[in-house]
């Protein structure tokens, strides 16, 4: 069996985490820039939970909360600017994965300042990036625990990652208790990103080892989580919030591992284009791709159908009920254009993918979206 796995973060978790482990945060300086969203930072209460962290442990901050949905690298880019004004040590990311990926990209800018905002794709700077803490607001992309930061390019609008060492957090404090105010539609479109990824990393080939060990904990635990949820059309109770927090963590060690499949380069092209949020954006090519595993790697998907306890056609079906996808309709010429496009950029997701993807198969899942 063969492996190398490398997961350089301290992950720490408990109850008040933040609160417990403030001596953590003491060797990474005294000063930092928190970066964050609008609002996911108060909300969840781990803005108050920072604060007080650091307060105890004499650190001076200051707060950027400019960071939107899908992160701008212009937005990134400003805010490195500001933790150089503000001579920050290091930087504290709070957020879903928008935050979190934009923070990732912030300490990298922070220490570089000739880096103008589409440099950071170079992957070439002269020093390295500020330290970096995470703490998670939702139970979806992992991002605490992944080295990758999904940023989107001011221009064309489009998704394009970073990818490396660099991009991992020295410390993420995992509680969940900061997803607990996530509304409904947001914790089933993050909890089927979370589910997306464990299930496009079991097909990879790297899929074996410990990595797997990450997708048979985390798989069932997030379905069981998402059926809960959306059988009673209502927000969960905190042990089903719990796993799909929980669940996250252990999809996102999967991919961090394994990387994703063609689900997740499709599902950008519907969150780029029509605006469907990124975890239903993927979940939409889950039905098509299980179905491939099934005539290219059916003893896998055995395998995962056991872990669930279901079969192929229920699971299919249960995935297409909780997404609700708006009517999207998507000409011949433009798949062809997207198909394309994502083939070249991400052609390991494809390769990877059961049986492969071609730009001719594709583009047929697009151009069908709706049937
Ligand atoms: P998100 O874009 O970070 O947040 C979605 C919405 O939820 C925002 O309006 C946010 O508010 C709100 N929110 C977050 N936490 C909240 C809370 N506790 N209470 C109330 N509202 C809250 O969503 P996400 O799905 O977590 O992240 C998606 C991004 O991550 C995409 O760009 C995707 O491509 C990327 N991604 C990264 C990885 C990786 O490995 N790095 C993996 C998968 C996906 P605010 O506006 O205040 O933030
Ligand atoms: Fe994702």
């Amino acid at each position: 069996m063969d492996f190398n796995f490398f997961m350089p973060v301290r992950l720490v978790s408990g109850k008040n985490t933040v609160a417990g482990n403030s001596a953590l945060l003491k060797p990474l300086g005294g000063r930092c820039l928190i970066v964050t969203g609008a609002s996911s930072a108060r909300l969840s209460g781990a803005l108050d939970d920072i604060i007080a962290a650091l307060q105890k442990e004499g650190i001076a901050y200051d707060i950027f909360d400019g960071i939107g949905q899908n992160p701008l690298i212009s937005a990134c880019h400003s805010a490195g600017a500001r933790a150089r004004a503000f001579e920050a040590d290091f930087i504290v990311g709070i957020g879903g994965g928008s935050p979190l990926d934009a923070a990732k990209a912030v300490a990298i800018y922070a220490t570089n300042a000739d880096l103008q905002p589409t440099d950071i794709y170079k992957r070439v700077y002269k020093n390295a990036p500020l330290p970096l803490v995470l703490i998670g607001t939702t139970a979806g992309t992992g991002s605490e625990v992944t080295g990758v930061s999904v940023l989107t390019v001011d221009e064309t609008g489009r998704k394009k990652s970073i990818v490396g060492p660099d991009c991992y957090a020295k410390i993420a404090f995992a509680d969940p208790k900061y997803t607990y105010s996530v509304p409904y539609d947001i914790t089933v479109s993050t909890g089927l990103d979370a589910f997306s990824h464990g299930v496009e990393a079991w097909f990879t080939p790297k899929c074996t080892g410990v990595s797997k060990c990450f997708a048979v904990k985390g798989i069932p635990m997030l379905w069981s989580a998402l059926k809960t949820l959306h059988l009673s059309y209502e927000l969960p109770a905190k042990p089903v919030r719990d796993e799909l927090y929980f669940g996250s963590l252990y999809t996102g060690l999967a991919i961090n591992a394994c990387g994703t499949a063609f689900p997740h380069p499709l599902g950008y092209i519907l969150t780029e284009n029509y605006g469907v949020p990124h975890g239903k954006a993927c979940a939409v090519f889950l039905p098509p791709f299980l179905r491939r595993a099934h005539k290219y790697e059916p003893q896998k998907l055995a395998e995962l159908l056991a872990l669930l306890q279901t079969d192929l056609e229920t699971l299919c079906k249960a995935i297409a009920g909780q997404i609700g996808l708006p009517n999207i309709h998507i000409t011949q010429g433009q798949a062809t254009q997207y198909a394309e496009r994502w083939v070249a950029e991400s052609p390991r997701n494809f390769d990877s993918s059961p049986g492969g993807l071609t730009v001719n198969e594709a583009r047929e899942l697009l151009a069908n979206i709706n049937n």
